[in-house]
Formats: structure tokens, sequence, C-alpha cells
């Protein structure tokens, strides 16, 4: 049996297999595969999830992100839990059910303090997911009996030695721990990996695929490596879009029934590149809700924007109207958390 049809059938491929996907010309058979397994899976709607950035302050140095500590480019500034809620609730009133917190790596928010931000936005009746990288057990316990319900950490590349490269001063099984932790709090767990890092092969980002599925991620979030000129992989850049969508929709095929958003990066490289990703196998959007702070939020060149929270929603409405989706009014809770909750 060709892999194509193999993985719509049984949902597992070898790694071999992979690799023959991830390698072939003409891709138009494999984005049409997950879009037809991501219908009958997921359905047809689409998760909104409004992202607040709330923090371009980071202590660890990832060689490829511009909030790295080393880059003196860019500017750092902190969001107060007041002006966290504002968004929140200004997202909520256009229609949002989950708001993301996202940010650097790093202390100042304090624990307490973060834990209140959570229990504000859950009084809004919101989901939330948070990502804010590596923490210990004890405070992703904290967040997650203030009311957190998932949260993102990519695992970024499974192939130790670069991660290490590629993240100076972190450890790959700390990484492995975290994402531990987290399935054992309960947590809805996203995870994902980026594409076309400089020294990545196709083999490895084999690995990062089985490894997803492995794990189990409830949601995964693949997105192509994008070179920041004020870091150290400044000249690293290649188009890695096609590859990062290939990667995707084999994910779709061998994960049926997970969240997969289509990220911000895919849109920074193709004028719609979120919506053909919504057509090979992706079922999120993940818009920037949080205001200003977007400007400095700088991980790449040239990040897609999303415009005024209100007007990008009924935007996004009438465009994917128009390709046969809709504006998912649920939670979004993944399918393959509720069914694992079963078990
Ligand atoms: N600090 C948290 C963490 O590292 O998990 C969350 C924020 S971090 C900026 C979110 C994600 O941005 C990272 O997991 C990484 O995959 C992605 N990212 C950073 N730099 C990037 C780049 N140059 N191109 C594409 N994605 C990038
Ligand atoms: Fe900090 Fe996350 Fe960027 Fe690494 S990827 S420098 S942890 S914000």
């Amino acid at each position: 049996m060709k892999p194509i049809e193999k993985a719509i059938k049984t949902h597992a491929l070898t790694k071999g297999e992979i690799i023959t996907l991830l390698n072939i010309q003409d891709a138009s058979l494999l984005y049409e595969a997950a879009d037809r397994v991501r219908r009958e899976s997921v359905g047809d709607g689409v998760h909104l999830r409004g992202l607040i950035e709330i923090s371009t302050v980071c202590k660890q140095n990832c060689l490829y992100c511009g909030l790295r500590r080393d880059n003196k480019k860019i500017f750092r500034s902190r969001m107060t839990p007041k002006e966290i809620i504002n968004h929140a609730q200004a997202a909520a009133k256009a229609g949002y059910m989950t708001i993301v917190l996202q940010g650097g790596e790093e202390d100042g928010f304090g624990a307490d303090k973060m834990a209140g931000v959570i229990k504000g936005i859950k009084r809004l009746g919101l989901a939330v997911t948070l990502s804010l990288g590596e923490k210990s057990f004890e405070e992703y316990s904290l967040y997650r009996q203030a009311g957190a319900d998932r949260y993102l950490l990519r695992i970024e590349t499974t192939d130790k030695t670069l991660y290490e490269k590629l993240d100076p001063g972190m450890s790959f099984e700390n990484r492995l721990r975290c994402l531990k932790d987290l399935g054992r709090l309960g947590y809805e767990v996203g995870s994902g990996f980026m594409v076309g890092l400089p020294g990545q092969s196709v083999d490895s980002i084999a690995d990062d695929i089985l490894f997803l599925k492995a794990l189990p991620a409830h949601m995964a979030g693949i997105g192509p490596f994008i070179a920041n000129p004020d870091t150290p992989l400044a000249n690293c850049g290649k188009d890695n879009f096609d590859l990062s969508l290939k990667a995707m929709a084999v994910i779709r095929l061998l994960m049926p029934n997970i969240n997969i958003p289509a990220t911000t990066a895919m849109e920074t490289l193709r004028p719609d590149g979120r919506f053909t990703a919504l057509k090979s196998g992706a079922n999120v959007i993940m818009p920037n809700v949080g205001g200003d702070m977007s400007e400095y939020y700088r991980l790449y060149p040239g990040k897609a924007k999303a415009g005024e929270v209100k007007e990008y929603r009924a935007e996004l409405e009438k465009k994917l109207k128009a390709i046969g989706r809709f504006i998912d009014e649920g939670p979004g809770i993944s399918k393959a958390y509720i069914a694992e909750d079963k078990k």
C-alpha cells in the first residue's frame, strides 16, 4: 500500500514512509488527504484562540529567537496584570472563547501574580492556554489549580545535540520533563517543532513527527524557521514553507483528532499561508488580540499582523465561509484530549 493510503486507513507510518512523504515534489495528494482526514475527524469548524503576547523579556538565549536575552535591539516590555485582563475582556466581547498567554521565559511576573491573572481570565468564562516556557512542576501545578486548561511547549527539535546547540544553557531532558509534568497535571498539552533549522535533516523531522504521536500531543504547532537578522542565525535563511506544510499534513494523517494551528510563521512566509494551512490539515487560528505589544514581540522579521480584534474576526468569518469553513463557537477542546479522558 502507498504511504498516503496506508496513513488514511491506519494512521500509522514507519519513519521511512514519513521521509518519503516529506521528500515528495508535488504534495497536492498529501494535502488533499490531510484535508479529508481533518474534515472526517474534527469537522469544518475552525477554533479561534486570542493570542496575548504578555512579555518580550526572556532569560533564555535560543539562537533562533529575536527575544533571546543577548539581543540588544529589541524593546523589552511586560504587560501589567490589568492590561492582560483588559485585552482578554475585549477578546471575550468580540466572541473569543480561548485566550493564549505567550511570552519570553522569565520570572518577572511572579508565580502568584500570574495565578491571579489566570483566575481573572477564567472568571470571564474563557479557556486559558499558557505558553511561557519551562517551569518547575510546582509552578505548572499552581497555574493548573488557578484554572489554566492548556499549555504549549514546543520540543523545537528532537535532535538532542542540535537542541542543546541552538538553545544554549537549556537541557533536552528538562524539556522532556516539562512536557511529562504538563501531561501528569492534566493539561491539554500542545507541542511542536520548527522546520528548517540549520543542521536539521528531513530524517530528524520524521523523528519529531513520531515524537508528537508518542507523547501524545493533543495539539501540534509546526512552524517554518524564519531567520532573524538580530540573532546568530541571521544568515541561515531559506524558505521552509513547503516542508513545514508537508510535515503538518503528515501529522494530521497520523493524529487525526488533535488540534493543529495554522501558524503565524506560515502566514508570514505566504500572503495566504494560514488559509493554505487550513486547507492542508489545520483547524485552529491564533489571531493576536494583545494590542501594541505585538509590535515589539519580534521573534522573526515580517511577522504577520491581525489588525483590530473585532474587524479581524468579521473578516475571517467571511474568508472561512468562502472555503466552506466556519468559526467554531465552542471552547475548542482537543478531541484527542477528550478521548484520552474517557479511557
Ligand atoms: N518562551 C516560550 C518558549 O520558548 O516556549 C514561548 C514563546 S516562544 C517565542 C514561542 C515559539 O516561537 C518557540 O517555541 C519557537 O518555536 C518559535 N520561534 C522562535 N523563534 C523563531 C524563528 N526565528 N522562526 C520561527 N519560529 C520561531
Ligand atoms: Fe525565550 Fe522562548 Fe525565544 Fe527561547 S524561544 S529565546 S525561551 S522566547
